[in-house]
């Protein structure tokens, strides 16, 4: 079978759940070859595994994005395996909510160490070498709340919001080198997100939040982002925007 991506080598952050892991299977359903990058070890070995079993090729690569050595080690690692990265997904992420006044500040570096620096760390780490192979594609996952700041989500968004900022700049930085930049801005998605919430009130508001509608499932950001990199070279999808028709 002709995937749209034979040939294309991908690296997917945050794949061992959620939006990542749908991402890497789309992806590899279309021929990639994905490196699969978090922090549980078990859970990349069996998806890569199914990957494998559908015909595809995977490789876990197990790092904390938040470490800069690691970030680099795992686009060094993918281009070493594969001889070149063409496609970085930049997912990783937590959210804590809760309010400023009293919140625990370990929480804000967290969230700021992987969702905005680990984003930046990996992407640093890319552009050399998309420059050097003559093109690249690179996706950051921001969300809807690096659009609009709900109470008791100011440092998830800022995180957010810096996604936006960054994904804008690099965009206007790389253009003549044929990297392209896409930002994908999901509302709500049924994962594992919410569940890993240390603020019991917050959690509790999310899981009903969640059940007063239909989200989003993981593989519908999936087939945004797959539609976004197989578009023809002259076409640049810079923003995505996903709600579930019942989110406001
Ligand atoms: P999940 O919790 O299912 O996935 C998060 C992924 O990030 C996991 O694979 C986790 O793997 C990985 N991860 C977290 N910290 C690190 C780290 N330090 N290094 C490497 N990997 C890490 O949630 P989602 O799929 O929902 O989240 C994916 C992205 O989508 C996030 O950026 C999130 O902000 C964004 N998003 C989600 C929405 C939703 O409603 N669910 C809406 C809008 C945006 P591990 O723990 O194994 O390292």
């Amino acid at each position: 079978m002709v995937g749209k991506l034979d040939g294309k080598v991908a690296l997917v952050t945050g794949a061992s759940s959620g939006i990542g892991e749908a991402t890497a299977l789309a992806l590899a359903a279309e021929g990639a070859h994905v490196a699969l990058v978090a922090r549980r070890a078990e859970r990349l070995k069996t998806l890569s595994k199914q990957i494998l079993d559908n015909g595809g090729l995977a490789m876990p690569i197990i790092a904390d994005v938040a470490d800069e050595a690691q970030a680099h080690d795992m686009l060094l690692k993918a281009n070493a395996e594969w001889g070149r990265v063409d496609i970085l997904v930049n997912n990783a992420g937590v959210m804590q909510l809760g309010s400023i006044d009293g919140a625990n500040t370990e929480e804000w570096r967290s969230m700021l160490n992987i969702n905005l620096l680990g984003l930046m760390y990996a992407t640093h780490a890319a552009l050399p070498l998309m420059k050097a192979q003559g093109g690249g594609h690179i996706v950051n996952i921001s969300s809807t709340s690096g659009r609009e700041v709900l109470v008791n989500a100011a440092v998830y968004a800022a995180t957010k919001f810096g996604v936006g900022a960054f994904s804008e700049a690099l965009r206007k930085e790389v253009y003549t080198d044929k990297i392209r930049v896409t930002l994908i801005e999901p509302g709500a998605v049924a994962t594992e997100l919410g569940n890993k919430i240390a603020d019991t009130g917050a959690q509790e508001w999310v899981k009903t939040w969640l059940q007063s509608k239909t989200p989003l499932a993981s593989e519908d950001i999936a087939a945004a982002i797959v539609y976004a990199v197989t578009q023809p070279p002259h076409v640049n999808v810079n923003e995505i925007l996903l709600r579930p028709t019942d989110q406001q």
